[in-house]
């Protein structure tokens, strides 16, 4: 591994983890971490959860978990350009959306309707709840006890009423301090990810078009480039070809403009970091770009008609799912029914986030077919 920066985040410096182990062996302490979250029970379940397309309606769209290993590559290639630890990018990637409940977004929004008189829910405080206490994976703690840093990358946003209960997680957020740049580019990584898968699966689904997607400057620049050079290529290669050049753009400029913004701030180590302003950018020049296309993802993609019609199911599902357990929690599994004799509702929505899309569905027709809880 090529020598790290001076401001990347090193074994020698990390706040380690909250029950003390011996080191690891053979291995570094941020591929342990990464080890633990690809052996969790969490992880396994991204498999069946939405990313943009309901997980029965085709094989080749992105569930959670491809999306979680594209963020992965991209994190780590950025990392590494950067001189950056590029196993805590991996780490940071492979857990942020461990906490994401069936469905995608409309399963986290209603469930945070459900939750409004108990706390709410919300997918990234909820990805740091597994990795810290709902894992049951080893004798000595709950969770997975990562490193801090793990920890701190996860959490990439919170309110100041739930920071000042995090403890040193939430610390940041209290002071106004940034985390590791490792955090900040699995943050755009991120957003480089689905940005450009949710065009490929857009356009696979048929929801949208490229004539559509000419009306967005980044695409039609590279699209352009590409039948420049393949005048007659076409179809799934015109695409694949375009959105390997927009994901190649992103990433280069991200790489770039930060490379340019950690010279211009002077900064030498990871102090340094965290009391500078946020690191990881994109260039000016394609700042407006990026919002470009995530607006047009939202108006034509996330709002199409196909897509909403599954969003009022799964709404359905998950407050049937709540009610259900909320009127007779004695219908939840034993260990949940434990739990929920301490916090009723966060027990629930502990058990509804941990689902798959098709265990909700059919825990689902099995409470609700009779008609006797929905
Ligand atoms: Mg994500």
């Amino acid at each position: 591994m090529p020598t790290p920066a001076p401001y990347a985040v090193t074994e020698a410096v990390s706040q380690g983890r909250r029950f003390a182990e011996p080191p690891p062996e053979g291995r570094g302490e941020f591929q342990r971490d990464r080890d633990r979250i690809i052996h969790s029970t969490a992880f396994r379940r991204l498999e069946y959860k939405t990313q943009v397309f309901i997980n029965h309606e085709g094989d080749l769209f992105r569930t959670r978990l491809t999306h979680s290993l594209e963020v992965a590559q991209l994190s780590r290639s950025m990392a590494r350009a950067l001189g950056l630890n590029e196993d805590l990018a991996e780490a940071v990637a492979l857990a942020h959306d461990l906490g994401h409940t069936p469905f995608g977004h409309a399963g986290q929004d209603t469930l945070n309707e459900c939750m409004k008189d108990y706390g709410g829910f919300e997918h990234n405080l909820q990805s740091l709840r597994i990795v810290d206490l709902l894992e049951e994976r080893y004798a000595a703690f709950d969770g997975l006890n990562l490193t801090f840093e793990t920890r701190e990358g996860i959490l990439k946003h919170c309110t100041l009423a739930n920071a000042r209960k995090l403890g040193d997680v939430g610390q940041r957020f209290l002071v106004g301090a940034r985390p590791s740049l490792e955090a900040q580019l699995v943050n755009l990584a991120d957003e480089i990810a689905y940005n450009n898968h949710d065009v490929d699966d857009g356009l696979r689904a048929g929801l949208i078009t490229l004539e559509q997607l000419d009306e967005v400057a980044v695409f039609a620049r590279c699209r352009r480039e590409v039948e420049a050079q393949w005048p007659t290529v076409a179809g799934r290669r015109l695409i694949h070809e375009t959105v390997r050049r927009m994901i190649g753009l992103m990433a280069a400029d991200l790489v770039r403009q930060t490379a340019a913004n950690l010279a211009a701030h002077q900064v030498e180590t990871l102090a340094d970091v965290r009391r500078a302003p946020t690191l990881a950018a994109y260039s000016e020049e394609l700042r407006p770009q990026m919002r470009e296309m995530k607006s047009f993802l939202y108006d034509n993609l996330y709002r199409h008609q196909r897509v909403v019609q599954t969003i009022d199911n799964a709404r359905r599902i998950v407050i049937d799912l709540f009610d259900a357990y909320m009127s007779d929690p004695a219908q939840l599994p034993l260990q949940h029914q434990h739990r929920a004799q301490d916090d009723k509702a966060r027990a629930i929505a502990d058990y509804i986030a941990g689902m798959t899309d098709r265990w909700a569905t059919k825990e689902h027709q099995r409470l609700c077919a009779g008609g006797e809880f929905c």
